[in-house]
C-alpha cells in the first residue's frame, strides 16, 4: 500500500471527525446521526485500502467504470459502495449490481430502468433521488417544480426502495445560498415524509466545503473527498 494515503488520513480523518462533531453539537444532534461517505473517486486503489484500514467503510464513486475496478479489487461486501455520479440509463444494470446505494437517481427514466432490472433479478435496489435544488441547468436531478410528484411516482416502482434524497450545492455559493439550498431539500423531504414511509429518512447533502452547514440543516450523510484524500488530479 502507498503509505502516503495512510499518513494523510491519520491527519485528515480526525479533522473531519472534529468538524462533524462541532456541527452536530451546535445543532443538538448526535455525532452518530451523520454518516461519513469517503469519496474515493479519482484516487487510486491505495486510497481505498487506506480508508478501509482507517475504519471508513462507506465509499463513494461517481463513475461506474471506476466503481467496478475498485469493487473488483476489494470485493463488493468489503465496503458499502455509494454511486454518487450521474448515471446513464444503459449503465443502470451494472450500477445496481455494484453499488449498495445509488445516490444519484435523477430521472423517472433512470428509476424505471433500475426497477426493470431489479424485477428481473428479484432484488430490491436501494436508491436516493437527486434533486436539483439550485436549479442550475448544468446540474442533474429532479426539477424542483415536479420533484415531489416525480419522487412519489418513483417510490411506487417495484424493486426500488427510495431511502431518501440527495443534492449538490452550487459550487462556490456563499453561506446564505448554501443554507437555502439545503433547506429546500429538507423541506421537500418533509413533504414526502408526510405521505408515510414511502420515502426513507436519509438526506445526503454536504461536501468538503459545506458539510457543516448541511449538517445544521439536517444532513444524515456527508460525501467528503478532498478534505480526506487531498485534491484530485
Ligand atoms: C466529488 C463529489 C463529492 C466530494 O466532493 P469534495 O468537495 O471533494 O468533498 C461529493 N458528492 C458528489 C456528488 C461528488 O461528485
Amino acid at each position: 500500500m502507498n503509505p502516503s494515503y495512510e499518513r494523510r488520513l491519520s491527519e485528515t480523518l480526525p479533522q473531519v471527525h472534529d468538524r462533524i462533531a462541532e456541527a452536530t453539537d451546535a445543532s443538538g444532534r448526535e455525532f452518530e446521526s451523520v454518516r461519513l461517505i469517503a469519496v474515493t473517486k479519482a484516487h487510486p486503489v491505495d486510497a481505498v485500502s487506506a480508508a478501509l484500514a482507517a475504519g471508513l467503510t462507506d465509499l463513494g464513486e461517481n463513475r461506474v467504470e471506476e466503481l467496478e475496478e475498485k469493487v473488483r479489487e476489494f470485493g463488493r461486501d468489503f465496503a458499502t459502495w455509494h454511486m454518487i455520479g450521474h448515471l446513464q440509463s444503459r449503465k443502470a444494470r451494472r450500477a445496481s449490481q455494484l453499488a449498495h446505494l445509488i445516490q444519484s437517481v435523477d430521472s423517472v427514466k433512470l428509476a424505471n430502468r433500475i426497477s426493470k432490472f431489479a424485477q428481473e433479478e428479484g432484488i430490491t435496489v436501494r436508491i436516493l433521488t437527486q434533486v436539483n435544488t439550485s436549479e442550475e441547468h448544468s446540474k442533474s436531478g429532479f426539477n424542483m417544480a415536479s420533484a415531489v410528484d416525480d419522487i412519489l411516482c418513483v417510490a411506487e416502482f417495484p424493486g426500488i426502495r427510495v431511502e431518501g434524497l440527495m443534492t449538490m450545492a452550487p459550487f462556490g455559493a456563499d453561506d446564505k445560498k448554501l443554507i437555502s439550498t439545503f433547506r429546500v431539500l429538507r423541506k421537500t423531504h418533509e413533504k414526502l415524509r408526510t405521505q408515510g414511509d414511502v420515502v426513507g429518512p436519509e438526506l445526503s447533502m454536504g461536501m468538503t466545503n459545506d458539510f457543516e452547514i448541511a449538517i445544521r440543516e439536517g444532513s444524515t450523510m456527508v460525501r467528503v473527498g478532498t478534505a480526506l484524500f487531498g485534491a484530485r488530479t
